[in-house]
């Protein structure tokens, strides 16, 4: 008999942690960490449950992708086309989960101790998301650099098949699912969920035309559901608590906890799990606030693709409406603080290198394009240019940010062009003073422009 021991069901209180309740356990990513807290109860409900009321469950909670872009997770799983009835069709295409855990957006950084700290939440999700969409495989797509994260997730998937959670005829349901991690290259541009899928299927990993989305053609050209490692861990505790207490959370378009992820110039940087449409200035104060004797300048929302927000913004409701009324997005909650010694545009020069460096070079905006703003903006950055060769860096800075944003094959493109349209906006005055004379880089490639 596989089926493991049970520990005594324990309550789980309507607010955050969720997600990180038990990261600081010792061993808490073991299997028997993870089930003494509850741990695979969710796939228990999820099994008493036909397929299509787990998606719908999942709908009704109104969970939000976490991966950036906010898309209901339960509407793209209800894309996915089913066999009627409960029992598998042998004849209709196979549909596949992947996991998106490629994550490398500057400044994100949730995904990643999730999967060190509590991998089991993952994989739950994961097998409770295949059951719903009657995927018999899923698939975990991890960056190829975070190798003791590959370890500790190909343990957790040993325990879960060793278990009886993953394989054949899980917990005596008769559903059958297997799950890989698969570890690629490291190149930004398969966290693009398309791009991510050719790099899965052992091509290299550039970006599709979208539609056909995922949903419809997506591995092995068929219909695919693509969703972010945070998405999918949030599921079980939906399965083991219930619709209203999720939603007893956040906010009603954007319900529920979620991860926060400050770094920069705050004292205590780190992941901070709160409802969603908490603001900055509560987040910084649970962080500690801005470093002492120094205060806010810009910050990002989510991560350096998400245009940047300054002081003004301290009470933005952090949910998908609330950061989008303010100008921004969202995006993965990487709120990178910086404080009035950054320069900025500094700042915005090493984003763009790394846009640069990581486009992949299948449409003309976004690799021309990119080159053509680092140019300009180390330019612009050297405090060699007088009054007039700035203003015309600045007009070819703009033209060139204006030929991508919108024109290029996938989001890469827009994610370059938008510190930089956001950094104009609030601090052209900066652009333009670093004609003083001395403002460039010094010997050593520091900057010395005093903001
Ligand atoms: P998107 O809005 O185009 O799509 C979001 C998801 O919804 C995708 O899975 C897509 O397949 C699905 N979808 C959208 N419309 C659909 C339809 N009509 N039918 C079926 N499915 C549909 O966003 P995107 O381009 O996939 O991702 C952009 C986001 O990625 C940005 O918001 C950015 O914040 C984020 N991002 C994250 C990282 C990271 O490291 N996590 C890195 C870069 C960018
Ligand atoms: Fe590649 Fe950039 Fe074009 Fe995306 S926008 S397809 S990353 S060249």
């Amino acid at each position: 008999d596989r089926r493991p021991t049970e520990y005594p069901v324990e309550d789980e209180p309507a607010a955050p942690p969720v997600l990180s309740r038990h990261w600081a356990e010792p061993g808490s990513w073991t299997l028997d960490n993870y089930r003494r807290h509850n741990g695979y109860r969710g796939l228990r409900a999820a099994l008493d449950m036909a397929p299509d009321a787990v998606i719908e469950a999942v709908k009704s909670a109104g969970l939000r992708g976490r991966g950036g872009a906010g898309f209901p997770v339960g509407l793209k799983w209800s894309f996915i086309p089913q066999s009627k009835g409960d029992a598998p069709n042998p004849d209709a295409p196979p549909h596949y989960l992947v996991v998106n855990a490629d994550e490398s957006e500057p400044g994100t950084c949730k995904d990643m101790p999730l999967m060190l700290a509590s991998p089991h939440a993952l994989v739950e999700g994961a097998i409770i998301a295949a059951y719903a969409i009657r995927a018999r495989h899923a698939f975990i797509y991890l960056r190829g650099e975070v190798v003791g994260v590959l370890r500790r997730l190909r343990q957790a998937v040993d325990e879960a098949y060793a278990a009886g959670y993953l394989g054949h005829n899980i917990l005596g349901s008769g559903i059958d699912v297997d799950l890989v991690v698969h570890a690629g290259a490291g190149a930004y541009i398969c966290g693009e969920e398309t791009a991510l899928l050719d790099s899965l299927e052992g091509r290299r990993g550039q970006p599709r035309l979208r539609p056909p989305f995922p949903a419809v053609a997506g591995l092995y050209a068929s219909p695919t559901v693509v969703n972010n490692v945070e998405s999918i861990a949030s599921v079980p505790a939906i399965l083991r608590n219930g619709i209203d207490w999720f939603r007893a959370m956040g906010t009603e378009k954007s319900p529920g906890f979620t991860l926060y992820s400050l770094s920069g110039h705050v004292n205590h940087p780190g992941q901070y799990e709160a409802p969603l449409g908490i603001t900055l200035r509560q987040l910084l104060d649970r962080a500690g606030g801005v470093r002492e004797g120094h205060h806010l300048k810009f910050w990002t929302p989510g991560g350096s693709s998400t245009p940047m927000l300054t002081a003004h913004h301290l009470d933005v409701p952090l949910d998908y409406e609330g950061v989008a009324e303010a100008g921004s997005m969202l995006g993965t909650k990487a709120l990178q603080i910086f404080d009035e010694t950054t320069c900025v545009v500094r700042a915005v020069l090493r984003w763009t290198e790394f846009y640069a460096h990581e486009s992949c070079g299948k449409c003309t905006p976004c690799r021309e394009g990119t080159y053509w703003l680092v140019q300009q903006l180390r330019a612009i950055e050297s405090g060699d240019l007088d009054a007039d060769e700035m203003s015309a860096a600045l007009e070819v800075l703009s033209d060139v940010t204006t030929s991508i944003v919108g024109k290029s094959f996938c989001a890469l493109g827009d994610g370059a062009g938008s510190p930089i349209v956001s950094a104009l906006t609030y601090f052209r005055d900066e652009f333009l003073a670093h004609t003083r004379p001395g403002s460039g880089p010094d010997a050593r490639g520091r900057c010395s422009f005093d903001p």
